[in-house]
């Protein structure tokens, strides 16, 4: 129950002869600057107070019968209903769906201000990109420059899509007309989307800079960090680098795609790699060295007799690390042996030799 009667001319600021495009120009402005996304934190609940109220105060002013009603000092909201004035919250997010257009923007503020009840379409704010990483940029960690389009509000009309908005001629800036049929049990009253202005309520010049939609396409470039660790198919998140919308910012979503390394398998945190060995190394074994995918140099003992496809050795916590700062996984070596071909005649006689040795054994 609301008690004193608030003065709806004083919450829009405008004079009590204003014209319907006064109280539209207004009211954009004051929702504009209260619409509860738009302030700081601690600014929020007042914020919430004061949309509501213009909000209030904008459905009855909006609506000539109403307005008329509410000057001769009925209250709408209070045993009106009789005499025709209907007020609801419904009829403010119908005002609101006309004058923003079809984006919606601000449908977490009904659902938040009015408690919801109805689906509200939610404009989707994030930009959802793929990102290829090499294995060793994933061991790594990396630092990437992605270049990608997003939406931006268009500066020229506030993402209205019209400039300097005016009430519809057609439907009084109902957003829709009344048809009258006859039928056989009496008169019937359709409802229909004005034509005039497609249901939105007002009319205007289309804005040229976004051509009626209310945002922008813009190209931007930024360096995000990939941290190390991350798997095939993991989204990593970057806050207030998507959309730009009525609502807020958006997230960058990039879908991590792991590209295929040479002689490098993954296994969870592990990595397999593989080795090329000579027949001789395989038989006599030995020391080998060799950079791993963090960069590090590091020696394994290829033990004698080593079988193509053998496992041999491990190094701990050099696989992959993990990104929530557990211990990162090993490092495993296996034996790939090569086979040479073309090789030199001196080699090659010695190759005879150990043939002719192994047949007589
Ligand atoms: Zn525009
Ligand atoms: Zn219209």
């Amino acid at each position: 129950m609301r008690g004193t009667k608030k003065d709806y001319y004083e919450i829009l600021g405008v004079p009590r002869n204003a014209s319907k495009d006064q109280i539209d120009a207004a009211f954009a402005k004051l929702a504009m600057k209260w619409h509860p996304d738009r302030v700081p934190p601690e600014k929020k609940k007042e914020a919430e107070k004061k949309f509501k109220e213009i909000s209030e105060a904008y459905a009855v002013l909006s609506d000539p019968e109403k307005r008329r009603l509410y000057d001769m000092g009925v209250d709408p909201d209070s045993g009106a209903a009789a005499s025709g004035v209907e007020f609801s919250w419904q009829d403010i997010e119908e005002i609101f769906n006309r004058f923003f257009g079809g984006f919606r923007g601000f449908g977490d503020v009904f659902d938040n201000l009015f408690g919801g009840g109805k689906e509200v379409e939610k404009e989707d704010l994030d930009v959802i990109l793929p990102l290829e990483l090499s294995l060793e940029e994933i061991v790594r960690g990396a630092k990437r420059r992605i270049r990608y389009r997003r939406r931006e509000t268009c500066h020229r009309c506030r993402g209205i899509g019209i400039i300097d908005p005016r009430t519809c001629s057609t439907c009084k800036g109902n957003g829709r007309v009344r048809r009258y049929e006859r039928g056989l049990f009496g008169t019937f009253i359709l409802s229909e989307p004005c034509p005039t202005c497609k249901g939105r309520g007002f009319e205007g010049r289309t804005c040229d800079v976004c051509r009626g939609r209310g945002y922008v396409i813009r190209e931007v470039e930024r360096e995000v960090e990939i941290p190390a660790g991350v798997v095939e198919g993991q989204k990593v998140i970057f806050k207030g680098l998507g959309h730009r919308g009525k609502r807020g910012v958006g997230r960058l979503i990039l879908q991590v795609k792991e590209k295929p390394y040479p002689r490098y398998e993954r296994k969870g945190r592990d990595l397999i790699y593989d080795m090329i060995l000579t027949p001789a190394k395989a038989v006599l074994g030995g020391k080998v060295e060799f950079v791993d995918l963090r960069g590090q140099r590091v020696s394994v003992s290829v033990p004698e007799g080593v079988q193509h496809g053998e496992v041999f050795a491990r190094i701990q916590g050099a696989g992959v690390p993990d990104p929530r700062g557990g211990k990162a996984g090993d490092l495993l070596v296996r034996a790939r042996i090569r086979i040479p071909s073309n090789l030199p005649r001196k080699v090659k006689d010695l190759y005879k030799q150990i043939l002719e040795l192994e047949s007589s054994i």
